[in-house]
């Protein structure tokens, strides 16, 4: 018999010999040939390939063959430098740069030698001419050459366009040749602009120029009922394999009692209600499976801490996962300050523990009650002897793929996940499978409202008078930005890095720094160091994001403020909400900001309720981004846009169940489907769903 498995597109993407381009692709995609060619491209370019120009092209993408003719240097630097050519019909076209290294140019383009060069045609005194072309190709690279191109956002991959196209181009030509499973969107909910699933794919990364401009659209929308319909089938998946089991039951509620009249403060009337649903279900003979949504600093922790105390209590073990390291130290410190005195044993678990080995066992024992990690809490050797509640805390920073390895690992166990961002009820199946839902909506009392202002990047001075008020009553400052700083932007913002460097020569030594590029054990070594004021000013990207309690920051400056999602200043603004001073927070932006940018800030500045800011921006603009597909990371999902694709959850729930009700003869679908999304998950359990 024949085992050697045929290739398909499922298969690892074939690298010839570049180990450092297949380790970026692998972090940043999957190293299959499925997953690179899954990435949606940002726009379609097209470029537009002429032989003649005229006015008519003016203010247009162009591209042409030039013959470079000669360089005129500029030695006044604030005047470009121009590069004087000329077409197959002898006309001249001039090409512009300004403030750039000169020498690179002067050696890439060598006098009478030709280019194909891609930009915006412009017409100055009397001469055409292209400001700084978005691509030259030489003679010799001609064949790279795309007129119809889709652009990839490859940002914070570390991934070269040109390297990441030729794979897609590679890898294309072997998708062509595979067969693939019927259509298993059914006829009535099939658009009629769709095309099959193969076609889509290709039509995404081999646009032509038949299509139109919304092709990607069309197609976009096509891939995210795929998408969706892979992860209801993975989550109807999961819940049939655990609606089978016994659940244990928690006897009393006399521990969380206890704790809550310790408590320096009383539970608000949504915690209470909140909490009750949560001990009601763990009582129950059904597996808890709950979502606990509440705005930030509406305490959810001390929620979760009153469950997991009756769960331990009742002699199981509990786990809490934080997206971050920092938020992992920081629950240990909660968690230990109101636990230990009650004999509970709690131990934090995270990429940097030393003695990992040692904790295994402890917990594989008994010997730990709660458990509190980063992802490390789902290492394969890690085994609890009896556990009974896992907590995820900040929920919608983990992806759909995160959350079905979870609900795997916990089939014995009960579930809590808690998120910030509130979502409305159909979105959640999406996201979650069929989740219940507590909500909090009311805030502790006595919680000040950040006074929030927008202003432009002109009044800086008075913005640094109010760093130093602040200052002088020894209050800190978080200062964020979208940029870290060795990005394509970094000669038009501000980043992380510049910003940094300048605060820290105006207030000497006292500014600090963390963002996503740097270790582990840096950004804790800052972090650390801002909480325990050895630094006054945090210049920071949205790593602070999460959860993070500094109770002596009373200032937060962000800094190209439109650029960020509503959801997420909101977010961010939270970090000050928290203590007893009163908080300020600025929102910065740049000159030209359009009238709905300014609005939508303006919404934040109102507001300090995140259900209503939420809303208000979907009204506003159509589209959102309360599930925290920030801007400046690479989304959760791959098609799907859940506010665009509203309309599309209820069809694909009906599509599901079509499919699922005759599981033998849809079997290959289903699996391939899941395949796509979800890589090799085992379906075994499937015909009992
Ligand atoms: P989040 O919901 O954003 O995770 P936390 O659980 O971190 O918020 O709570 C923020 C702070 O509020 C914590 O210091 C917590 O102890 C405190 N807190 C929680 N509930 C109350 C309450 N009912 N009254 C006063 N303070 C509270
Ligand atoms: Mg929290």
């Amino acid at each position: 018999m024949n085992i050697t498995k045929k290739k398909d597109i499922f298969s690892k993407i074939a690298f010839s010999n570049n180990s450092g381009l297949f380790s970026k692709i692998k972090s940043s995609f999957g190293d299959r040939v499925i997953d690179i060619l899954i990435h949606l491209p940002k726009d379609i370019l097209k470029k537009n390939l002429l032989e003649e120009i005229n006015i008519s092209n003016i203010d247009q993408l162009i591209t042409i063959d030039l013959k470079v003719e000669k360089h005129i240097k500029n030695f006044n630097r604030r005047l470009p430098y121009k590069i004087v050519c000329k077409n197959k019909l002898d006309q001249q076209i001039n090409l512009l740069f300004f403030n750039i290294y000169q020498s690179f140019i002067t050696k890439k383009f060598e006098n009478n030698k030709i280019f194909r060069v891609t930009g915006k045609l412009s017409f100055f005194s009397n001469f055409y001419q292209i400001a700084h072309p978005i691509s030259a190709y030489g003679q010799n690279s001609f064949s790279d050459f795309e007129e119809i191109e889709p652009i990839y956002n490859l940002d914070r991959t570390g991934i070269n366009k040109k390297t990441f196209r030729k794979l897609i181009i590679k890898n294309l030509d072997f998708f062509k040749k595979q067969d693939f499973p019927d259509e298993w969107i059914l006829k009535e909910f099939f658009d009629k602009k769709w095309s099959t699933f193969k076609e889509s794919i290709l039509k995404l990364h081999l646009p032509n120029k038949k299509h139109n401009s919304n092709i990607l659209e069309v197609t976009r929308k096509r891939l995210a009922f795929d998408e969706i319909l892979s992860s209801f089938l993975i989550f109807k998946n999961i819940k049939s394999q655990t609606s089978k089991k016994n659940f244990f039951t928690v006897n009393d509620n006399l521990l969380s009692k206890k704790i809550i009249n310790e408590l320096d403060f009383n539970l608000t009337k949504d915690q209470k209600i909140c909490l009750k649903e949560i001990l009601n279900d763990l009582k129950g003979y059904k597996k808890m499976y709950r979502l606990l949504q509440g705005d930030v600093g509406s305490g959810k922790t001390i929620v979760a801490l009153l469950s997991i105390a009756d769960v331990i209590n009742s002699g199981y073990q509990s786990v809490i996962m934080a997206p971050t390291e920092l938020l992992a130290n920081q629950h240990y410190e909660y968690f230990n300050k109101y636990l230990s005195s009650h004999n509970i044993r709690i131990a934090i678990l995270t990429g940097n523990t030393k003695d990992k080995e040692d904790i295994y066992k402890k917990v594989e024992n008994a010997e730990i009650n709660l458990l509190i990690g980063t992802h490390s809490v789902y290492n394969k050797s890690l085994k609890f002897k009896n556990l009974g509640l896992i907590v995820i805390d900040e929920q919608h920073k983990f992806g759909v793929k995160q959350r079905v390895n979870l609900l795997e690992k916990s089939l014995d166990s009960h579930t809590l996940v808690m998120s910030a961002t509130p979502i409305p009820r159909s979105l959640s199946f999406v996201m979650y499978g069929e989740v219940s839902i507590s909500n909090i909506k009311t805030k502790p009392e006595g919680r000040k409202k950040v006074v929030t202002s927008i202003i432009s990047n002109s009044r800086f001075s008075e913005l640094l008078a109010g760093i130093k008020r602040k200052l002088s009553k020894n209050e800190q400052v978080f200062w964020i930005l979208p940029y870290i700083g060795d990005e394509v932007e970094q000669n038009t913002y501000e980043t992380v890095l510049s910003r940094f460097n300048f605060l820290n020569k105006k207030f000497k030594n006292i500014t600090t720094l963390v963002h996503s590029k740097m270790s582990k054990e840096e950004i804790e070594k800052n972090m650390n160091d801002f909480k325990r004021k050895k630094k006054m000013i945090m210049v920071a990207t949205t790593v602070i994001e999460v959860g993070i309690n500094i109770p002596g920051a009373s200032l937060m400056i962000i800094e190209s403020a439109d650029r960020f999602g509503l959801a997420q200043l909101h977010q961010l603004r939270g970090r000050i909400s928290r203590n007893k001073l009163t908080s300020h927070c600025v929102l910065i932006h740049n000159f030209n900001l359009s009238k709905t940018s300014r609005n939508r800030l303006l919404i934040l500045k109102n507001s300090d309720d995140g259900f209503e800011i939420a809303e208000k921006d979907l009204l506003l603009r159509g589209t959102g981004d309360i599930l925290g597909t920030n801007q400046t990371g690479l989304p959760n999902w791959k098609f799907f846009e859940p506010l665009h694709d509203y309309e599309l959850i209820e069809l694909v729930k009906k599509n599901c169940e079509i499919l699922l009700k005759d599981f033998s003869s849809n079997k290959k679908k289903i699996n391939f489907l899941i395949n796509v999304f979800f890589k090799d998950k085992n379906l075994k359990n499937y015909l009992s769903a």
